[in-house]
């Protein structure tokens, strides 16, 4: 290794919903997460970030580091052309102008899909490739929420995914990125990897890392890493909501030079997954059976979890399959939130106690079920600021300690409060109903559009807890979503699927 190897450093990360309707566009990254040059150093300094770790790596190798470029935008729909080429060209120009490099880095997410390339990060290790030349080692890191594709593991010498999800190993498996480099630029290891695809689709629901299925497979990638012949393990999980031909599940091992080996371990930990796959599956509770189940409770709330359309996962906010199951049930005393700035505005042109018939929710696009005209009483209307409850709420690296909903109208239908809010806000705190002066101890059914975030606010005073299958972006039922370049069979979709564990080297 030269005394001070030259590390060119960047990424691009997008986690691509193919199915949501408003696409990802240069504004969104722009808006979001855009650095350039140095701005990707400076910012790495208190940041947990997978390119921050790298940088940390590469000090750590006593590495000259040419920071190029990194993007990232929140997990929405399909990338424009138009974004995709102009992050692209601004990245290949800057590692052009770092050359000569010895190394390369990046950060890439593994699920991005642009208007024209279903395997888009792909694409852009090939054409860091072009730039740097055959001999230059390219290692990079993935979330674990990548579909990988027997090209991408061909492009790039190394792959490194998170190990956790949540994801709290970003910053360390960047940083590991780096030690890996380090080793095969100082001629320790030659990389060789083995991959195996398996046709399993993952709900995002069912690839926590601390429950089954994944818990069982990283399990014993940890044992594996303990090999002193072996280099990474990457547990892919894949990401059902981008609709490829390799979309599912994927091992990667690498190892020192052993394709044998690494075909071997990749394979072992593909049969884990195939054995626990049915774990893996959700149950599914119709929202009028989850609503009669909640009126039959002894006490409430009973927490509806409408999971579909959730809003931390880049759902509008504004699905009304609960909503109409509560009203066909003539359910009392439940509440729902819906993020309808329409809805709003028309209560905004009344009064206190006026009476007034529209529709509410389901406007944002066509995924979160269909608009419910409801005649309600208005009950009041607020300016949706209030303090949080919970002061270290999961949130409040978005929204600090203060929830802020826009206009907002308390409208009550009989025995259901309606909470229409100007702006989408997960639900993270009981401070967004108590606020208005709705008492959450008191609702029978609380309906939550959230997977996990409601938990810490919401399970403090949860009788029950019933997950319900309704329409939505976010849902764990797959079987909803019209693929179109999925790979059939695919379990759980299709009724035969068979699966092979034999890995590729
Ligand atoms: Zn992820």
């Amino acid at each position: 290794m030269p005394d001070e190897p030259r590390i060119a450093v960047g990424g691009l990360f997008h986690e691509t919903h193919t199915f949501a309707e408003h696409r990802t566009t240069i504004g969104d990254f722009r808006a979001q997460s855009l650095l350039a040059g140095d701005e990707i150093v400076q910012d790495a300094v208190d940041s947990r970030s997978g390119i921050a770790g790298m940088i940390a790596g590469s000090q750590a190798l006593g590495a000259e580091i040419l920071p190029t470029l990194y993007a990232g935008a929140m997990p929405a729909g399909v990338v424009e052309d138009h974004a995709m080429q102009t992050l692209l060209d601004d990245l290949l120009t800057r590692v052009r102008a770092s050359l000569p490099v010895d190394g390369v880095l990046l950060a890439l997410h593994g699920a991005m899909v642009t208007e024209s390339s279903l395997d888009a990060e792909t694409d852009v290790v090939h054409q860091v490739r072009e730039i740097v030349g055959p001999d230059v080692p390219i290692v990079v890191e993935l979330d674990m929420h990548g579909n990988i594709s027997p090209d991408m593991v061909d492009a790039a010498d190394v792959l490194v995914s998170y190990d956790t999800n949540p994801h709290i190993d970003a910053w360390e498996r960047g940083y590991e990125c780096a030690e890996i480099l380090g080793r095969i630029l100082k001629g320790e290891i030659i990389p060789t990897a083995a991959s195996v695809h398996l046709p399993i689709l993952l709900s995002p629901q069912a690839t926590g890392t601390d429950d089954l299925p994944l818990r069982a497979v990283h399990d014993r990638a940890r044992q594996i890493e303990q090999d002193p012949r072996v280099v990474a393990v990457s547990v892919m999980a894949g990401f059902a909501y981008a609709d490829t031909p390799f979309t599912g599940v994927s091992l990667i091992v690498t190892t020192n030079n052993d394709p044998a080996l690494a075909t071997q371990f990749a394979s072992e930990l593909a049969q884990i997954v195939v054995d626990l796959r049915e774990t893996a599956l959700p149950e599914f509770v119709t929202p009028d059976q989850a609503v009669k189940d909640a009126m039959a409770s002894p006490d409430g709330p009973v927490i509806l979890v409408d999971s579909a359309d959730n809003i931390g996962g880049g759902s509008p906010g504004d699905g009304t399959d609960a909503l109409r199951a509560m009203l066909d049930n003539n359910a009392q005393r439940g509440t729902i939130i819906l993020a309808d700035p329409e809805a709003v505005a028309i209560c905004w042109q009344h009064q206190h106690g006026d009476q007034l018939t529209l529709e509410v929710g389901a406007k944002a696009d066509s995924w979160h079920g269909a608009p419910v005209e409801v005649t309600g009483t208005i009950e009041a209307f607020s300016d949706g600021v209030y303090p949080c409850e919970l002061p270290d709420n999961h949130f409040a690296a978005f929204f600090g300690n203060t929830i802020r909903m826009g206009n907002t109208v308390w409208l009550r239908i009989e025995g259901i409060n309606i909470l229409l809010t100007e702006r989408k806000v997960p639900p993270f705190d009981l401070a967004q109903l108590r606020g208005i002066g709705i008492v959450p101890e008191e609702q029978q059914m609380i309906v939550v559009k959230s997977a996990v975030a409601y938990r810490a606010a919401y399970m403090p005073i949860a009788k029950r807890v019933i997950e319900m299958d309704t329409a939505g972006l976010c849902t764990p039922n797959l079987g909803r979503f019209p693929y179109r370049n999925l790979t059939r069979p695919i379990f759980p979709l299709d009724d035969t699927v068979e699966f092979s564990t034999d890995g590729v080297a």
